[in-house]
């Protein structure tokens, strides 16, 4: 494998503000890749530089081994696919697909040609004759990722593509890029603070906090081993539940500070007496039987598949359960987990132990 965008101690000014620090990331040929991270952790500069769109203040930016020093965006050869689709109103999606190639010096029988084919990819044949008014959001949606792929780039950066679009939509058209992606065997990078998005269209995910990558490894990899209380924080749905505690005398289990709570088992041995935040996954804590933890219960949400338990402990927990339980508020829970989802960190640094 070989990166296809190779990015090397980037860093990134805006006057006094230091939108990137240091960021150093590997784009594999193939790949696709999500920049993940709250709102304005700088993941849409880190992918503008990567366009051109944005000047790097140091550090070296390479696609497809090149040096992009200098290079201007449309001499980079990728593609930004966004949010608000940024197509020609008074255009058909024809000359909405074709307008690049053309502007390129392609002649108008091989661009018509380009466009035929990109249209039967996207699902577009029947619409070629159409203004973007008179399509659907995913459609607009289609002309843009069909106009970035006429081009044949070396990479395709999009730039929180789906965030118009209803729910149901999202969902959709989520699988049909990374379809997409499959079928041209492209490389891309994808931002979004969607978490969701984010694991389940990526095969690398790099999580971003304040100008850095925080971590970056598979989606179950984050899941799993999280680095950090953050990424923890931020991957997973509902939350994981962050609460204090000590490790134990014997270093075997952790004591949480909640009332009448037993302490739970670790499975591996840690610095006795030390104090620290457990993180306990809502989904991994798994009601019934003589469980260490009796958990007052506040509110209970039902979806009909999935009910979600809030306990009136401090701090609150969230209890995920799959099945009816027909669990009330104000009845008790007793609530258990496996050691090997039991997640520690340091009360100080919030660094996994
Ligand atoms: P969001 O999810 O809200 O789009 P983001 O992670 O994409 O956030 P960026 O747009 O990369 O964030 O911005 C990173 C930081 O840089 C933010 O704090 C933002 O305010 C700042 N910033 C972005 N563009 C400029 C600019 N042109 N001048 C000054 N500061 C900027």
């Amino acid at each position: 494998m070989s990166a296809q965008i190779e990015l090397s101690n980037i860093d990134k000014h805006y006057g006094h503000f230091h939108a990137l620090k240091g960021v150093s990331l590997s784009i594999e040929k193939g790949s696709f890749v999500a920049l993940v991270g709250p709102s304005g952790c700088g993941k849409s500069t880190l992918l503008r530089s990567i366009a051109g769109l944005e000047s790097i203040t140091s550090g070296t930016l390479k696609i497809a081994g090149e040096t992009m020093t200098g290079v201007p965006p449309r001499k980079r050869d990728v593609a930004m696919v966004f949010q608000s689709y940024a197509l020609y109103p008074h255009m058909t999606v024809e000359e909405n697909l074709t307008y690049s190639l053309r502007l390129h010096g392609v002649g108008k029988a091989e661009a018509r040609a380009k466009a035929a084919e990109v249209a039967a990819t996207t699902g577009l044949s029947a619409l070629l004759g159409r203004y973007p008014r008179e399509l659907s959001g995913g459609q607009r949606q289609r002309v843009a990722m069909g106009r970035a792929i006429i081009r044949n780039p070396k990479a395709f950066l999009f730039d929180e593509p789906l965030s118009n679009l209803d729910a149901a939509l999202r969902v959709h058209m989520r699988k049909e890029i990374r379809a997409l992606h499959d079928r041209l065997g492209a490389t891309s990078v994808y931002v979004t603070h969607d978490q969701i998005e984010a694991m389940t269209m990526a095969d690398h995910v790099v999580v971003m906090r304040d100008g850095v990558i925080e971590q970056q490894g598979s989606p179950l990899e984050l899941y799993d081993r999280p680095v950090s209380k953050f990424v923890a924080g931020f991957i997973g749905s509902p939350a994981m539940n962050f609460v204090p505690g000590t490790v134990t005398a014997d270093g075997q289990s952790v004591q949480l500070d909640i009332a009448g709570s037993q302490p739970l088992p670790l499975g591996r041995t840690v610095e006795a007496g030390r104090k620290v935040l457990a993180g306990l996954r809502p989904e991994h804590l798994l009601m019934g039987g003589n469980a260490q933890l009796q958990l007052p219960v506040a509110v209970v949400e039902s979806t009909g598949s999935m009910t979600y338990v809030t306990t009136a402990t401090t701090p609150e927990m969230t209890v995920v359960e799959t099945r009816r339980t027909g669990v009330k508020a104000g009845d008790t829970i007793s609530v258990g987990i496996a050691p090997e989802h039991i997640h520690l960190f340091d009360v100080t640094t919030e660094r996994a132990l």
